[in-house]
């Protein structure tokens, strides 16, 4: 077995047990890959040990190595195509960094998920630039649980409204939340800024808006973020060890 599929398994099994110390379904957790600067073998390599959602923060970056691993959409065969070799098998993108204008087209040509929407423009520009051919894209909008320390995402209360805005436009589909929290020893304080993640949410289902998708949990905090309801965790270091100092990370 590789390194990444027995990290894959080893991740796998923390997400089984976390969920079943919750009363939760381990399917009712998404599994995202974060692949970011990890060239396109490795997700090849944890393609073959099951994986199929993988996540990136540089829309360059991840274009180019979607392009190497997969036919453009417009030559996809409709369905499964298992036996045609694992680079040219349909894979689930998640862009999940920050978004700058001049890379919306680039993104909404290109992933399946976008989890970090924090402006109207953005969403707004993600929306004109979607493809005809593909299906809605489907958005989280991110938020700022921990207050200054974090810099990305929309302050708690301000959800409401880019929902709402998120909402008039057809081309994204708005899925639910996500939040990157500042990194927490104490475990009580890390549940709590996911417990408020999924409080925000309940309140914009309240509101009538139906969202399926708490986008929260990391390498280091998955388990706080499945007890406190996560369905989607997105994990990098334990999947693919430890990045380059120099690689750009985002905040
Ligand atoms: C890099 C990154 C991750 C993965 O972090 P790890 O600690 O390596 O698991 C998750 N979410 C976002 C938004 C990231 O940028």
């Amino acid at each position: 077995m590789t390194t990444i599929a027995a990290n894959l398994q080893a991740v796998r099994a923390r997400i089984a047990r976390a969920a079943q110390a919750a009363g939760r379904r381990a399917d009712d957790v998404v599994l995202v890959a974060v692949s970011k600067t990890f060239p396109a073998e490795r997700i090849a390599e944890a393609y073959a040990a099951g994986q199929r959602a993988f996540g990136e923060n540089q829309a360059q970056e991840a274009v180019e190595k979607i392009t190497k691993l997969e036919p453009p959409f417009s030559s996809r065969e409709k369905g499964g195509n298992e036996g045609s070799g694992p680079l040219l098998l349909p894979l689930e993108w998640h862009f999940i960094g920050p978004i700058q204008s001049n890379k919306t087209r680039l993104i909404a040509g290109h992933f399946q998920w976008v989890h970090s929407v924090e402006r109207r423009k953005i969403a707004a520009r993600l929306n004109d630039a979607r493809p005809a051919e593909l299906p809605p894209l489907n958005v989280c909008i991110q938020v700022n649980v921990s207050g200054e320390a974090s810099k990305s995402g929309i302050a708690p209360g301000e959800e409401a409204g880019l929902a709402e805005a998120i909402s008039r436009l057809p081309r994204l589909k708005l899925r639910g939340l996500m939040a990157i929290p500042e990194p927490m020893p104490d475990e009580r304080l890390r549940r709590r800024r996911f417990a408020l993640l999924r409080e925000l949410k309940e309140g914009l289902v309240a509101r009538g808006y139906a969202l399926d998708m708490l986008s929260m949990g990391m390498s280091d905090d998955l388990e706080a973020a499945i007890a406190e309801g996560a369905t989607m965790v997105r994990v990098g270091t334990a999947i693919f060890g430890p990045r380059k100092k120099n690689a750009r990370e985002q905040q």
